[in-house]
């Protein structure tokens, strides 16, 4: 497949009028053609235009319909073979096998929505059926289901070419709640995003939906982004991006006179506690895991282990030693875009004015590679400096090292909201662990006892979220099929006839769906 440097609004390919972007291969620093000329607010203006004519038709697709469509743009997907991939990894210097694995985990993705909207769960029907004869007043029939929220706009990340972005699991999300999905790509990798968002197009088509349900706009962030945010068509945003840019765009959808939900993922420092016994029985083994789910990926993982948290003494002392020496073999890894890279090398020089480096990895040998650093503070300078406390969004890390538990716990309270706590502990910890939950259930979205928090599995469990910075909206999760919930709203139905319910709340229940009926739940 060729790539055309256009946007995609509904069915058609239009060019842009702005500045234009050209996607940088990091590991070579070359350009990479064609050339994206960025959209304007004439172009958002016709994509909200025709989302908003779609919305009504596809919010009522049947389950199958819909379950349909995500299944046909996970087939167009993998239709697209190695074009893809090549591209994918040119765009953003991460490794091919990454790549494909990304591509399994976005198909995959897309059909586990498929089959999240065929079992209707999520429209959480609820029948309170009449009750006439009730004293003192009789009751009416009441009947709940969720509808889609309205057209969502969403950013695609620059760290998860496919898995968070044009096909990723905030528009795989929208798209199953019945909402019609605006993207805007992420300037790093324009060609990955046409290549998708012309596979998104063709399922449109293939499946015969209204042309509006899927728009793809390049484009600078404060004119296309501000436009597509503030546009009153647009009912709510996901995004995966930086603190600042999340908060832009959180201010510009509640400054709206129809303020909207924002569902922005920004920052997070994932703090690993090692507890006493833990870290006497197995500081090697530690050390092993902590660097390696530090390194991997160059560190660009929201979920990445920027915090490392133990009681001082001689065991903690082995374990920074062991993933010192660790830390100092890894090979400096290409990061996604030359702005990234630049931002790590001013976050790891922002933190050695403030902490001790303890490590750093093999020098780079080529353009934009990161170089792996190990930092290490006291508890009390952690408790009195902010600074220690910025995401540093690559293989970086700081560990704070506390007098007993009572600091450990002070360190805790002081962590701004996170999107993973991991408890690395034995049996003997347990006391401490338990003291420990009630803080760290405040500050978290995922608590994992013995693992490391890079991996985020997309099932119904998962939580991908957690309080400000972590998210916009710490009810939320963005990976697993519970971020279906982000696009949905009830709506009651009193005393309605039969034959004007939607088919969902329908008497007879023609979509065998598990009810809560007058208060039980059905078999
Ligand atoms: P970003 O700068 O936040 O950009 C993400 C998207 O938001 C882009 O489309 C961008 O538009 C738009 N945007 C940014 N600021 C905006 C504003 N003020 N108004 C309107 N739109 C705005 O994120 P990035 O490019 O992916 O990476 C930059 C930094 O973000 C990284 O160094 C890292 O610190 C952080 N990051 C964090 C995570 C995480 O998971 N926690 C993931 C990725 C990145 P433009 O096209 O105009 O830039």
């Amino acid at each position: 497949m060729t790539l055309t440097g256009k946007m995609l609004i509904g069915q058609q390919l239009l060019g842009g009028t702005r500045d234009v972007i050209r996607a940088i291969n990091p590991a070579t620093d070359a350009p990479l053609e064609p050339a994206y000329a960025g959209g304007s607010g004439e172009h958002v203006e016709q994509a909200c235009a025709l989302a908003w004519a779609a919305f009504d038709r596809y919010r009522e697709t049947s389950l199958a319909q819909r379950a349909q469509f995500l299944e046909t743009i996970a087939e167009n997907i993998e239709a697209l073979g190695d074009t893809l991939i090549e591209r994918a990894a040119a765009e953003t210097g991460l490794p091919v096998p990454r790549i494909q694995g990304e591509r399994g985990r976005t198909c995959a993705q897309l059909r586990t929505f498929a089959r999240t909207v065929r079992a209707g769960e999520w429209l959480d029907v609820r029948v309170d059926t009449a009750q006439p004869q009730r004293q003192p007043l009789p009751r009416a029939d009441l009947r709940q289901r969720h509808v889609a929220l309205g057209p969502v706009a969403v950013f695609g990340a620059s760290n998860f070419p496919l898995a968070f972005s044009v096909a990723g699991g905030d528009t795989a999300s929208a798209l199953a709640a019945g909402c019609p999905v605006i993207v805007k790509a992420h300037a790093a990798h324009p060609g990955t995003s046409e290549l998708v968002g012309r596979a998104v197009a063709k399922a449109v088509s293939d499946c015969g939906l209204p042309e509006g349900v899927f728009s793809l706009l390049y484009g600078s962030g404060r004119e296309v982004g501000i436009a597509l945010v503030t546009d009153p068509r647009i009912k709510a945003v996901g995004f995966t991006g930086s603190r600042s840019g999340g908060i832009a765009l959180t201010q510009a959808a509640q400054a709206r006179p129809e303020p909207i939900p924002v569902y922005a993922e920004m920052s997070s420092i994932n703090p690993v506690y090692l507890f006493a016994a833990a870290l006497e029985a197995r500081s090697a083994a530690l050390a092993q895991g902590f660097v390696a789910s530090l390194t991997q990926g160059a560190g660009q993982f929201c979920t990445n282990p920027g915090l490392v948290i133990a009681v001082r003494g001689p065991a903690l002392d082995r374990f920074i030693q062991q993933a010192a020496d660790l830390l100092s073999r890894s090979a400096a890894q290409t990061m996604l875009t030359p702005g990234i890279f630049s931002a790590f090398q001013a976050g790891v020089g922002a933190l050695s004015q403030h902490a001790k480096v303890v490590a750093r990895g093999v020098p780079a040998q080529g353009p934009n590679q990161g170089q792996a650093h190990l930092f290490v503070t006291e508890a009390s300078a952690f408790l009195t400096n902010e600074h220690l406390q910025a995401e540093v969004f690559g293989a970086a890390s700081l560990i704070v090292a506390c007098a007993d538990s009572e600091e450990v716990r002070q360190v805790s309270e002081q962590l701004e909201g996170q999107l993973t706590a991991t408890l690395q502990m034995d049996e003997a910890d347990l006391a401490n662990a338990k003291a420990l939950l009630p803080v760290l259930e405040r500050k978290a979205g995922r608590l994992l006892v013995n693992g490391w928090p890079t991996g985020v599995e997309v099932s119904d469990a998962m939580v991908h979220g957690g309080p400000f910075p972590a998210t916009s909206d710490a009810r939320s999760t963005s990976v697993g099929t519970a971020a279906i919930l982000r696009f949905l709203r009830p709506v009651c139905y009193q005393d309605f006839p039969d034959a004007l319910l939607p088919t969902a709340l329908q008497q007879d229940n023609p979509l065998l769906l598990r009810r809560l009926l007058d208060g039980q739940r059905e078999a």
